[in-house]
């Protein structure tokens, strides 16, 4: 059975660019609520722990260096179907590949900077979840 809940970032790049508002709106408009959200940064070591899965990709040094280069928003997310259907309205990682309407059509810059992250699983979406809030946080 799929799972209710994912996890997002917007990334630094779509902070940057001014677009948080914009993002949370389709977020929104999309039938997702919010079950806990911050506004962070992530250390380079933290952008390490949990890019780990990627550790032998050859962008990981890249993409930990962009993760950590500027604010961050968290949060986890619920709906029905929760995973699969953010990793819809987010749309491909690279934007020149993303579909009309998606998050990253709109906003992404480049297949790194790509304005947000969605889970890929529900186990996923548990552990990235916890890497960022603590269980009093989630309401
Ligand atoms: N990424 C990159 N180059 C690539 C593939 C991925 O810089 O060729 C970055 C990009 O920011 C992406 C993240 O690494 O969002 C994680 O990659 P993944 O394949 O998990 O893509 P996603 O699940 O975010 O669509
Ligand atoms: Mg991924």
């Amino acid at each position: 059975m799929s799972g209710n809940r994912t996890f997002t970032m917007i990334k630094p790049d779509a902070v940057e660019s001014g677009n948080i508002g914009n993002i949370l709106q389709m977020i929104s408009d999309a039938g997702f609520s919010i079950k806990a959200m911050k506004y962070t940064k992530l250390s380079e070591e933290r952008a390490k722990a949990f890019y780990a899965v990627h550790a032998e990709r050859p962008f990981y040094g890249e993409l930990v260096e962009y993760m950590s280069s500027g604010p961050i928003v968290a949060a986890i997310l619920e709906k029905n179907n929760a995973v699969e259907d953010f990793r819809a309205l987010i749309g491909a990682t690279d934007p020149a590949e993303a579909a009309e309407g998606t998050i990253r059509k709109k906003y992404a810059e480049s297949k790194g900077r790509n304005a947000v992250h969605g889970s890929d699983s529900d186990e996923n979406a548990q552990i990235e979840g916890e890497f960022h809030f603590a269980e009093d946080e989630v309401i």
